[in-house]
């Protein structure tokens, strides 16, 4: 079993129903030590570990460890900050990049139909991990909504993790990362 604490992720209220029999990434305790920033760590770690699709001069690209879909990426500044104001016009162009790419990709890779995309800045926004800007890049499909988040707060996760972030990563396109 692997620790989920080791992973970069943005934890949320939603518990998931795991369509896949291998649940390797479940365990309880999700938080990730706050004296430890998943997205300051993850770039140190292999690209599997760390669900890595791209790797930026100043971001980078991985899966979110906690998904409201499959595909749901996270755009991160390597730096450590904490809000879009702070970052650099270096930063605000990669990061405005790679959620281009990433956008065309999972177009390619998944065929959806749409995406939300954001950033929510402060803990009181929503901001899961809110010590280290990430913009969430979610696909949507036009028959994505059913019935469990309404019924149960829980989210069908179709596709391991692993699975979505060697997808993504072999569709990206050479020369960006
Ligand atoms: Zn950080």
């Amino acid at each position: 079993m692997e620790n989920s604490s080791d992973f970069a992720a943005v934890p949320d209220a939603f518990q998931r129903l795991w369509t896949p029999h291998r649940m390797v990434y479940i365990q309880d305790g999700q938080q990730p030590h706050p004296d430890d920033c998943p997205f300051c760590l993850a770039p140190d770690m292999d690209d599997e570990k760390a669900l890595i699709v791209a790797r930026g001069t100043h971001a980078y690209v991985l899966l979110n460890l906690f998904p409201y879909n499959s595909g749901h990426l996270l755009v991160c500044p390597y730096r450590h900050i904490a809000t879009y104001d702070e970052a650099s016009p270096e930063e605000i162009a990669e990061i405005g990049t790679l959620t281009q790419i990433a956008m065309r990709v999972l177009t390619a890779v998944s065929k959806c139909d749409g995406f939300n995309i954001g950033m929510n800045q402060g803990r009181i926004a929503g901001a899961g991990i809110a010590e280290h800007l990430h913009q969430h890049i979610v696909p949507r499909w036009a028959l994505d909504s059913n019935f469990f988040p309404i019924i149960a707060g829980t989210k069908a996760i179709p596709k391991l993790l692993g699975e979505t972030r060697r997808e993504v990563a072999e569709a990206w396109p050479p020369g960006t990362e």
